[in-house]
């Protein structure tokens, strides 16, 4: 995001536990504060040092341990991309039970510790559901195995769900035992336009009730987001005429396990959408081979970059009730253009995506440079929109840097206090990661 930048002099590259727990403990013994690096894809500033720590990066970590083909268990190293399990246990039918934009980057380790959520997380569930076990160095270089590859351990405190979204503030997460689920048989995706956000809400319902267990993404694209992703190449699916008169579209994906049951799933509810009396959707495209399939997934998925590339993006990755979602960008539309700021020199666009099935909605406002002008105008405006509906100020992004000072709009002062507290207990010489999640 070219936010963030600090001043380090030193970045390490061990290769094995036992060399992260001896630097981590030579730093803690000099008060050297270290931050974890995966592959620095976060959102929120998180994997940046604010001044000159020690950055300690796990991208020599990459060993599979194991994995096993029956149960689905794989144990890796905390520096395996994403990209490359999911390589991994592809020949033994498996899949991970998360995908995201930055899966050729991102780290396991650096997803556990962002408790990242994704494309899938509406099929298979969080990362506090699939991480079985966890290997830590805490800070003051104490090896922590709790590698189990149990499903079922009900013996006391559950330590490891500390770390998943702790972004590194409490510990070095070097290895991650995860369950993978099996692949599905048969995906397929349809991508939808839409006349009015009004209709977002019914069509999820019918979308559910109709596709029932084989659906495993519902994404939503404002036209705004896609425009623009499409501007910067980011795959295409719909003609100009298809998408004239759409105010916003959505991703469909089904995985299964027969594709012709599937696709007649997908055909009857395109075909019932289409006939009704009064049509939640103008049209609708559904992938006819691999290439269309992640054409219309490159949209969704490739619109964090168009982004990037369109200008500097102040990035609100909050939970907020569904129907809520268009009313949320639109005030912050007219919150901007009140105060002068909607203009091609200033704000160039204002839009809404995100994942409508985790009630997740990721607003993003483009500017040509980040200002004070523009960030007092959307903070705390936004912040306190999304208290006023008790939504999340991060739904899947963390806190990061970004938003220490934004913690108290989700989380109460007895909740900030214990979190202080486990802190401490952790972490007494403040060597974790300083200066993110907590102020
Ligand atoms: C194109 C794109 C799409 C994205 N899409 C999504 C999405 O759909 N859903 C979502 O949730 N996020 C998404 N993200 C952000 C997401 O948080 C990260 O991509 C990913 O989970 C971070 O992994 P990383 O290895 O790059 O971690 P980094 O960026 O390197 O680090 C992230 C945080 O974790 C800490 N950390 C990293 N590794 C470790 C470790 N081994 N032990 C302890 N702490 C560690 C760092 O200190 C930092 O605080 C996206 C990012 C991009 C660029």
């Amino acid at each position: 995001m070219g936010k963030y930048r600090g001043k380090s002099t030193t970045v390490l590259r061990p290769k094995t536990t036992q060399e992260v727990s001896e630097i981590v403990k030579w730093c803690n013994d000099r008060r050297i504060g270290i931050v974890p690096q995966g592959g620095n894809t976060g959102l929120v500033g998180g994997s940046v040092p604010l001044k000159d720590e020690v950055i300690l990066s796990l991208s020599n970590m990459t060993q599979v341990r194991s994995f096993d083909p029956i149960s689905g268990i794989l144990v890796a190293d905390a520096g395996c991309i994403l990209q490359s399990l999911t390589d991994y246990v592809a020949p033994h039918n498996h899949i991970m039970p998360l995908d995201l934009g930055a899966k050729g980057s991102c780290q396991i380790g650096g997803n556990v510790s962002t408790n990242a959520g994704g494309l899938r997380l509406l099929r298979y569930g969080s990362l506090h559901g699939s991480v079985l076990g966890l290997e830590v160095v805490l800070p003051d270089g104490t090896i922590l195995d709790q590698l189990t590859t149990l499903r079922k351990d009900n013996t006391g405190y559950d330590l490891k769900q500390l770390f998943i979204g702790a972004e590194g503030t409490l510990g070095i997460i070097t290895a991650v035992s995860i369950l993978t689920p099996p692949a599905p048989q048969a995906s397929n995706n349809v991508i939808l336009a839409l006349p009015r956000f009004e209709n977002v809400l019914p069509l999820y319902k019918t979308v559910k009730r109709q596709l029932s267990e084989i659906l495993s993404a519902f994404e939503f694209i404002d036209r705004t987001a896609y425009d623009l992703a499409v501007k910067h190449g980011q795959g295409r699916a719909l003609s100009e005429d298809e998408v004239e008169g759409a105010e916003c579209f959505v991703l469909v994906e089904t995985s299964g396990g027969k594709r012709e049951h599937d696709e007649e799933k997908l055909n009857t509810l395109l075909e019932s959408l289409l006939e009704a009396d009064e049509p939640l959707i103008n049209t609708g495209v559904m992938a006819q081979n691999p290439a269309q399939f992640s054409s219309i997934w490159a949209l969704r998925e490739g619109v964090t970059e168009a982004v990037s590339k369109e200008g500097k993006a102040y990035k609100y990755d909050i939970s907020i009730p569904l129907s809520t979602f268009k009313e949320c960008v639109d005030l912050t539309r007219e919150r901007l253009r009140s105060k002068g700021l909607l203009s091609e020199d200033k704000v160039k666009a204002v839009m809404g995506y995100g994942h409508v099935g985790d009630g997740n909605l990721h607003l993003n406002v483009v500017a040509n440079a980040y200002t004070e002008e523009i960030q007092d105008a959307l903070e705390p405006f936004i912040y306190e929109l999304v208290a006023s509906h008790r939504g999340s100020v991060s739904a899947e992004h963390g806190i990061g840097a970004m938003k220490t000072h934004a913690l108290h709009y989700s989380k109460n002062e007895v909740s900030v206090a214990w979190m202080k507290r486990i802190k401490a207990m952790f972490d007494p010489n403040g060597i974790m990661n300083p200066g993110k999640v907590l102020e």
